[in-house]
């Protein structure tokens, strides 16, 4: 059968062929860097990585691009009030949003570009489509796109034709409008004080400016599929749903104006909303959680996940505290699954986990082929665990077949909570001892909290990671870790029984 995926051009669900298998092209709108990206975003992010790893897990080769807006109207204004240049208010948001990434287990891009870092290859496209005749440098010094040159427009978010307004009149320089008035569009911004007092403003032949947000997203495409594999459409193009308009239908059109293709990608895919109790999540309403709120109150990214893919992607989502308890839960009892699974496997699989383990693959891939029905793969791996508990309970054992079904689901999902099995003794003179079975942390600070109370969980984290490092052999990883606790007071000592103990200095 194959995959099949929900194409907004068609409003179909189609079957999905990449132009030259198995390599994919996949280009996803990525965050605008002025601010903490809110869980709302994320749930777009979560959305491409389960598509990202449904991919891979099919045997496809992924490129996969996620752009940096690190300029437009929003970064400039906001860098104006605190009076940074773009790049001073931007690179802090960049880390935490790359940490944000790895709290979530979101699979890193393979390209993260910023519009910045790009100038020259906007350039290019602003020059082909002036010198094609679909741009036009308007009386205030910028560079316009002419909507009513391009018969297409509209054909991705289903516009009204007759309503397009055109020509001067009809244009708009904001990076954002509304769909009543698709307009000529800005590629290129003349350039302002503001722009030049927050270092946002580059010399080019059609004057000193800077790039429009749509001209980021195409120009960024093209240039690596261009450079990389000499391509000019892209098989998979993503972002949440309000970008269709007028976002995508202006990367469509400059793109398509500039390659003489027919398509800029030939499947696009939109993810719905994230709601918090019923009320659009959005930073202009102030009623955001980002993803660093609920890393801090303790949630584990394995909760967050099961908690979206228990919705299908182009359904609205409501994030209530309820909903959250449940995956929360949920999440945890997988993890408790996983560990009594792999902690019973035998040489070979009685024949009922065989037949679990089956219909485990069966249904998980059926579920994503069919246009990433994630709520179905969920209950197909929940259907297993409690097959798995009932025959476990039986006495019968799983092998290395279930155990490959389930870390196959797994690979795509993460939706565990990792159980962690903490050992640690105090002793009077703060010794503590750490037989923890984890593998897998969260990301740790290389300072240690503030409070004393956390200092010893800080500890301990180290500790444990400089045993998995050990294992693995890395020394200098190990090495560095006892420095690294030793800066901050803290005695490392590793025991014969293969234990840990650190202790602090008193
Ligand atoms: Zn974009």
């Amino acid at each position: 059968m194959g995959l099949s995926l929900y194409n907004t051009l068609s409003r179909r669900v189609e079957p999905f062929t990449p132009v030259a298998p198995p390599r994919v092209t996949l280009y996803s709108c990525g965050p605008t860097v002025w601010n903490y990206a809110h869980i709302g975003n994320f749930r777009t992010f979560l959305f491409v990585d389960l598509l990202r790893r449904w991919l891979e897990a099919s045997g496809y080769d992924v490129y996969h691009i996620m752009n940096l807006t690190d300029v437009d109207d929003r970064i400039i204004k906001e860098a104006g009030k605190q009076s940074l240049t773009v790049d001073q208010l931007v690179t802090p948001f960049i880390s935490a949003f790359y940490e944000d990434r790895d709290y979530l287990r979101i699979r890193p891009a393979t390209e993260y570009p910023r519009a910045t870092g790009y100038i020259p290859a906007m350039i290019r496209m602003v020059e082909g489509l002036l010198t094609n005749g679909t741009a036009y440098r308007g009386e205030d010094g910028s560079v316009y796109y002419s909507i009513a040159k391009f018969p297409a427009y509209g054909r991705l978010s289903q516009l009204d034709r007759r309503s397009l307004k055109t020509g001067a009149s009809g244009r708009v320089t904001s990076d954002e409008y509304d769909k009543e008035n698709a307009r000529d569009f800005v590629l290129w911004k003349a350039a302002r004080p503001e722009d030049e007092a927050a270092q946002a403003a580059w010399d080019t032949p059609f004057g000193r400016g800077r790039p429009g947000w749509h001209l980021e997203c195409s120009a960024m495409a093209l240039d690596l599929i261009g450079k990389r594999f000499g391509a000019e459409v892209l098989d998979l193009h993503t972002g949440a749903v309000d970008l269709i308009f007028p976002h995508h239908e202006d990367e469509i059109a400059q793109s398509c104006a500039y390659t003489g293709q027919p398509e800029f990608a030939r499947l696009w895919l939109h993810g719905e909303f994230l709601s918090v109790k019923g009320t659009k999540m959005s930073k202009r309403f102030g009623n955001y959680t980002t993803a660093r709120d609920l890393r801090q109150d303790g949630v584990d990214a394995g909760a967050i996940r099961l908690l979206v893919y228990q919705t299908h992607y182009r359904q609205k989502l409501d994030l209530t505290d309820e909903g959250l308890a449940a995956a929360r839960e949920g999440a945890r009892r997988l993890g408790e699954f996983a560990r009594r699974l792999e902690g019973s496997i035998g040489q070979a699989d009685a024949p009922e986990f065989s037949a679990a383990a089956d219909t485990l693959d069966q249904e998980f891939r059926s579920a994503l082929d069919d246009d990433l029905n994630a709520p179905r793969a969920v209950a197909a791996v929940f259907a297993f665990l409690s097959e798995g508990n009932r025959l476990l309970d039986a006495g019968l054992l799983p092998g290395p077949r279930s155990l490959a079904a389930w870390r196959r689901t797994d690979d795509v999902l993460e939706a565990t909570t990792r159980v962690r099995v903490y050992d640690i003794r105090v002793s009077d003179s703060g010794v503590l001892s750490d037989r923890s079975t984890v593998t897998s942390d969260p990301p740790l600070e290389e300072q240690p909290p503030t409070p004393v109370a956390e200092q010893e969980a800080w500890a301990s984290g180290w500790a444990r990671r400089r045993l998995v490092a050990k294992t693995r052999r890395d020394f200098s990883e190990a090495d560095r870790i006892r420095a690294l606790l030793q800066s901050h007071g803290w005695e490392v000592r590793d025991r014969k029984d293969g234990t840990i103990e650190v202790s602090r200095r008193s």
